[in-house]
């Protein structure tokens, strides 16, 4: 890897729209999507012994310790594909993390370009995560207002079928707000303290929020 790479991180509350956004930034950029969320959901789905200690976390909607999430994490940008770069959506989550991934990347010779905020008040967030619907096959993500399918509950891009993540149930998505505000949030500051935070307001239609993201990033690659 090198210093042009395009690494990029989507900071920013559950259901911000960081996925959303990822899905369209990877087709236009070339690169890949590195979601923890998505990565652990198939490590529970496949019953492997790690995949039960991280159930108990992600049911709850509590984090999981940061030492599992950093080797799944580390072992995933690691891989062929992130070798010109890669988007975080939803790592990392605690200052820890954040710190961690410096660290790794340092040693790679491949700093972050920038870290991209996407703000969106917490009332509309819940309304956002209720009506949530994922495809069981690529993890794209719909609403059942906002985006819908073309056909009921199939994805449009693969035919999956969709389905309602437990964890966006009114109770847990209390939760997630809660760790979010606690342990994630002051990673704002960390970034901006490092001069590569980039604010977007995440309460406006998709495509418009897509439009500010790609002239952030392309101010990256010519300042
Ligand atoms: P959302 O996109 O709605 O924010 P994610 O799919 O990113 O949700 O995360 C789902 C759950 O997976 C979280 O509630 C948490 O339990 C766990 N998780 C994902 N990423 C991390 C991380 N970087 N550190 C700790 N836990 C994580
Ligand atoms: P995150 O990955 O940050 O948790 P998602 O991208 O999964 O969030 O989006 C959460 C929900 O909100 C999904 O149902 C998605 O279709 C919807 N959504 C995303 N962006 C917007 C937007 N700008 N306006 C309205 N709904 C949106
Ligand atoms: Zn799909």
């Amino acid at each position: 890897m090198t210093s042009s790479n395009l690494n990029l991180i989507f900071l920013g509350p559950p259901g911000a729209g960081k996925g959303t956004q990822a899905q369209r930034v990877v087709e236009k950029y070339s690169i890949p999507q590195i979601s923890t969320g998505d990565l652990m959901r198939a490590a529970v789905s496949s019953g492997s012994a790690l995949g039960e200690k991280l159930k108990n976390y992600m049911s709850a909607g509590a984090l999981v310790p940061d030492e599992l999430v950093l080797d799944i994490l580390l072992e995933r940008i690691g891989h062929e594909d992130c070798a010109n770069g890669f988007l975080l959506d939803g790592f990392p989550r605690t200052v820890a993390q954040a710190e961690a991934l410096e660290t790794a990347l340092v040693e790679r010779n491949s700093p972050l370009s920038g870290v991209i905020s996407i703000d969106v008040p917490d009332q509309v967030l819940t309304s956002r995560l209720t009506a949530r619907r994922i495809c069981s096959k690529c993890s794209a993500s719909y609403h059942l207002e906002f985006l819908k399918p073309q056909k009921d509950g199939i994805c449009d891009k693969c035919s999956g079928e969709l389905y309602q993540r437990k964890d966006d149930s009114e109770e847990v998505i209390k939760n997630r707000l809660k760790v979010y505000h606690e342990q994630t949030a002051p990673l704002v500051d960390f970034y901006q303290k490092k001069k590569i935070l980039y604010p977007v307001d995440g309460n406006k239609k998709i495509d418009m929020i897509f439009q500010e993201i790609c002239d952030i990033i392309d101010n990256l690659n010519s300042p």
